[in-house]
C-alpha cells in the first residue's frame, strides 16, 4: 500500500489534474491519494479570513465567488452529467460553509474560524480530483480527511494525534482500501477532539501523507511536486542546483526544518518510525527517479555535504547579562522569558555572560525584548537569514566550519553555529546577503573542479 501525495502545484491547471489522474492510474499498488488545495487557493482563503467578517445578507465576498468559480470550471472535465452535477452540488456546499463562517463572526475571525476558511481549499481539489479519478473508471473513496486527521487543538499549526488518526485509519480508510477502492482525500486538515476543523501549518499536506502512511503501514510514502526531487539548493535561488538522488531521514528533516519548503519539517519522523522510505518526485516529468529518503546507506552518501536550506525573516537576539549575574541562572531566565512568550530559540550560542539567539520573526518579539531588558543588556536584529549547510559528512572535517565563513568571509555572517554538533552547520546573514550566501556556498561544495577555484580565488582577493 502507498500513500502517493500531491502539492498545489501538481493540480494548479485541468491539465495537470488530468496528469495527476495518469500518475494514480499507472500505481498498482493499494492506493491512498493526498491532495493539496490547487496552486494559490490557500493563500486566496486566508486573504478571505484575513479581511474579517461579512455582513450578513450581503453577497460573499467576490474572491470567494472567483474560488468557487475556478472550481466549478474544473468539474467541467467530469463527462457524466449526474457525476459532474453531484460534484458542482459538492462544491457550492463548501462555498457556501465558508462564506456562512465570515457572516457569522464577529469582527475579526478566531483562530478556528480562520482554520474552517482556510479548510475549503482541501475539500474542494479533494473532491474534485476523487471525481476525476471515478470518470477515468478508477474506483475512488472521497473521504473527509477531518474525521480521520484527528490533532490537538493547536490551529492554524496543529500537532497530529497519532493514537486517535491510527484508530480512524483502521475504522474509515481499512475497509476501503479492503475493497480495492483508491482513497482520497484533503491534505493539512483534521480535527481536534471537540471535532473542530484544525490545520497542520502551510505546506502541511506532506505531513499529512506521512502520518497517514505510517498509520496505516504503507510501503512507500510519495511526494509529488512541481522539481526533480529534493535538490542541492532551492532551484529558485540556485538555478544550477542539481537533484540528490538519496538523503537519510535525517538529512531530509534538517533541510526541511531550516527551510527547504519541498518537504514539511514534520514529513519524516512519522516515516523514520516505521521505516518508511519517502520519495519526492516531479508530477510533471513522472518518469524520473526522483529523491528517495530512507534509513539506507549508499555509495553516494560519502559526500560531506547533502544540501543546502535557507531560512528567511530571522531575527538575532544578543542578550548580556548584567556584571556579576549568576550566568547559569541569567541563562534560565533568558529561557524561562523565551517560554513565556511561547517564542522558540532556533540556534544559540553561549560565550561568557553574552547569550546569543536567533528566532523567526514573530510579533511577540518586541514583548521579549522588553521583558529580557528588565535583567539584561538586550539588541535585536532584524532583517536576518539563515543558510545552513546539511551532510552526514559534516563532521568529519574538523575544519568544516573555518572553510564556510571562509568561503562567505567578504559578507556579515552574524552567528556560525553547529545545532547538532554534526549534521548542519547554519550561518547567519542579513536577508539581502542570502541568496550571494547560498549560492557562493552552493558553488564551494558542489560547483566542480574550476568553480570551486575560482571561489578559492576570489577568496584570496577579498
Ligand atoms: P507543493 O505544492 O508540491 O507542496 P512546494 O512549493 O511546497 O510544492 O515545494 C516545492 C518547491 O520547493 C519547489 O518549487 C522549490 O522552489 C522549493 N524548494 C526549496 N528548497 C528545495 C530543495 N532543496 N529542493 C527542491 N525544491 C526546493
Ligand atoms: N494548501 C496548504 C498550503 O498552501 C497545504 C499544502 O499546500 O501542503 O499551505
Ligand atoms: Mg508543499
Amino acid at each position: 500500500m502507498v500513500v502517493l501525495k500531491f502539492g498545489g502545484t501538481s493540480v494548479g491547471e485541468v491539465e495537470s489534474i488530468r496528469r495527476v489522474a495518469g500518475i494514480i492510474a499507472a500505481e498498482r499498488r493499494s492506493r491512498v491519494v493526498v491532495v493539496s488545495a490547487l496552486a494559490g487557493v490557500t493563500d486566496a482563503l486566508l486573504n478571505l479570513a484575513a479581511a474579517g467578517a461579512t455582513i450578513p445578507g450581503n453577497p460573499p465576498p467576490r474572491n470567494l465567488d472567483l474560488l468557487l468559480r475556478r472550481h466549478l470550471a474544473a468539474a467541467e472535465m467530469i463527462r457524466e452529467r449526474a457525476a459532474r452535477a453531484a460534484l458542482q452540488h459538492e462544491l457550492y456546499a463548501i462555498g457556501a460553509q465558508v462564506a456562512a463562517t465570515l457572516e457569522a463572526a464577529p469582527g475579526r475571525l478566531s483562530a478556528r474560524s480562520i482554520d474552517e476558511v482556510a479548510a475549503a481549499g482541501e475539500l474542494w481539489s479533494s473532491r474534485l480530483l476523487a471525481a476525476v479519478l471515478h470518470d477515468s473508471g478508477l474506483a475512488s473513496t472521497w473521504i473527509d480527511a477531518r474525521g480521520v486527521m484527528r490533532t490537538n487543538g493547536h490551529h492554524g499549526g496543529a500537532a497530529p494525534d497519532l493514537v486517535a488518526t491510527r484508530e480512524a485509519c483502521v475504522r474509515l480508510l481499512r475497509p476501503q482500501l479492503d475493497r480495492g477502492d483508491i482513497v482520497v482525500l484533503g491534505g493539512f486538515i483534521g480535527s481536534d477532539a471537540k471535532g473542530a476543523t484544525t490545520t497542520l501549518g502551510r505546506g502541511g499536506s506532506d505531513c499529512s501523507a506521512a502520518v497517514l502512511g505510517a498509520c496505516l503501514g504503507a510501503e512507500e510514502i510519495q511526494i509529488w511536486t512541481d522539481v526533480d526531487g529534493i535538490m542541492t539548493a532551492d532551484p529558485r535561488q540556485v538555478s544550477h542546483a542539481r537533484v540528490v538522488p538519496h538523503l537519510s531521514y535525517g538529512e531530509a528533516h534538517d533541510l526541511a526544518s531550516f527551510g527547504a519548503k519541498v518537504l514539511h519539517p514534520g514529513t519524516i519522523a512519522p516515516a523514520v518510525d516505521c521505516a518508511i522510505p519517502v520519495v519526492v518526485r516531479n508530477s510533471q516529468r513522472p518518469d524520473g527517479s526522483g529523491t528517495v529518503v530512507s534509513a539506507a546507506r549508499t555509495a553516494a552518501d560519502a559526500r560531506p555535504v547533502a544540501g543546502l536550506a535557507c531560512g528567511a525573516g530571522v531575527s538575532l537576539f544578543e542578550v548580556i547579562a548584567h556584571e556579576r549575574a549568576d550566568v547559569d541562572e541569567f541563562v534560565s531566565r533568558v529561557f524561562g522569558e523565551l517560554e513565556l512568550a511561547d517564542v522558540e530559540a532556533i540556534l544559540a550560542d553561549l560565550c561568557g555572560n553574552r547569550l546569543v539567539f536567533t528566532v523567526q520573526a514573530a510579533p511577540a518579539l518586541d514583548l521579549l525584548r522588553r521583558s529580557l531588558a528588565r535583567f539584561a543588556d538586550v539588541r535585536v536584529t532584524d532583517g536576518l537569514a539563515t543558510v545552513t549547510v546539511v551532510g552526514e559528512g559534516l563532521s568529519a572535517n574538523p575544519h568544516f566550519a573555518a572553510d564556510a565563513a571562509g568561503a562567505l568571509r567578504d559578507l556579515r555572517v552574524h552567528l556560525v553555529a553547529q545545532p547538532d554538533g554534526k549534521r548542519t552547520l547554519s550561518l547567519v546573514v542579513d536577508a539581502t546577503e542570502a541568496i550571494t550566501a547560498v549560492s557562493r556556498l552552493h558553488d564551494w561544495y558542489f560547483g566542480g573542479a574550476r568553480r570551486r577555484k575560482a571561489a578559492q580565488t576570489s577568496m584570496v582577493q577579498a
